[in-house]
């Protein structure tokens, strides 16, 4: 366990964020705010579309713009190819549109520029838009560090006609990634863990208005999450599908920054050390890991009932067949064994590695229970 050193309670978060249909249209407008130099580093499936509009919108507006293709691992040396071919440009600001990845890569190299940082999710898969952190890898998918920034990014901008039209699996991932955040709060609370605000200078106690934003985060899923689901699929932007979008970008970025993650992440990293761990995306594998960390910490019937019902309505997995996981012991050992570097430390109570491999079979089996697999 980590206590926090002192009693200091530290908040961050995104400067600005701004979510609406048709939002990217209006990228120029809001990049003038902070620069006229704007480097955007796209996925591969937005790439050819949005450079051809964005570099006419930005002629038309005096601006200058460049735009890089970003497919792949977040890896050390990625980051420095795009340094590198960017050096020259010297941007101003950087604008990472699409998956985690692309706007991880962003946030590396507008760092490393001291330039405005401006993230544009293609899809509400993940709470990396609004972090103040970068996940890296290594180039065989493997959850490798993370890399911390003194500051969140200026502005998080997501459009949400783009993010409804997005393959429904993302929204639904998110949706694990952001069901997973109360829980963890709560176990960083219970154990008094620090937070990662300035997390290299040592975090702070997280302050309420987390655990607030969290627990509100968990009942918008709850709620919305089906009806959301069912409207998405259609590529339809309705208010639940804007709620599921905020619930998954920013209350789950908020809750997770300033409280900090726990088992449920723990056992998605641990996943990550298997070469089929690439085949899931990280809200599925987090989403398993609730019910391993729900199980850990004793949690009631109801509660395990009401997330593992929500899961299989959504389509989240629970089960280890569903992730592609064989239960050999070997395997089972190597979750395990890479968990035990993530998070475990923020529960409330001493966590080993024998203790991993039974609540991650009780796990399996709960989840089989509820998809009726088990009786
Ligand atoms: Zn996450």
């Amino acid at each position: 366990m980590s206590y926090v050193e002192k009693t200091t309670r530290g908040w961050g978060s995104p400067s600005r964020y701004v979510q609406g249909p048709g939002e990217i249209e209006n990228l120029v407008k809001y990049t003038s705010i902070y620069g006229k130099k704007v480097l955007a580093v796209i996925d591969p499936f937005f790439f050819a579309d949005l450079t051809e509009k964005l570099t006419k919108s930005y002629e038309e507006n005096g601006a200058e713009l460049m735009t890089l293709e970003f497919t792949g691992e977040v890896t050390a040396e990625r980051i420095e190819t795009v340094v590198e071919k960017a050096k020259e440009f010297a941007p101003e600001v950087v604008v990472g549109i699409g998956g985690g990845k692309s706007m991880d890569t962003a946030k590396a190299v507008a760092s490393r520029f001291h330039a405005a940082m401006i993230t544009a999710p293609t899809s509400a898969s993940t709470d990396a838009p609004t972090a103040a952190l970068s996940v890296a890898y290594k180039e065989n998918g493997e959850h490798s560090h993370a890399i911390f920034y003194d500051k969140n990014p200026d502005l998080v901008l997501a459009d949400s006609t783009i993010i409804a039209k997005a393959p429904i699996r993302f929204l639904v991932s998110g949706m694990g990634d952001a069901l997973s955040t109360v829980f963890e709060a709560r176990a960083n609370d219970a154990s008094d863990t620090a937070n990662y605000i300035w997390f290299t200078h040592g975090g702070f106690r997280r302050c309420k208005s987390a655990l607030v934003i969290s627990e509100y985060c968990y009942e918008t899923v709850i709620k919305k999450g089906r009806l959301a689901k069912r409207a998405a699929e259609k590529g339809l932007v309705t208010e639940a599908v804007e709620d599921i979008i905020e619930a998954n970008t920013l209350m789950s970025g908020l809750g997770f920054e300033n409280t900090g993650c726990a088992g449920a992440h723990s056992i998605g990293d641990g996943i990550t050390a298997l070469p089929v761990g690439s085949k899931t995306l990280h809200g599925e594998k987090v989403a398993f890991g609730i019910i391993c960390q729900l199980i850990a910490e004793d949690a009631s019937e109801e509660l395990i009932e009401e997330v593992a019902k929500f899961c299989v309505d959504v389509g989240l997995p629970i089960t280890l067949e569903e992730l592609f996981v064989e239960p050999t012991e070997e395997n089972l050992q190597t979750i395990a064994k890479g968990s035990l570097n993530s998070f475990w430390s923020a529960e409330p109570f001493n966590v080993t590695e024998d203790m991993i491999v039974d609540i991650i079979l009780a796990g399996d089996a709960i989840g089989r229970y509820y998809k009726g697999l088990e009786k």
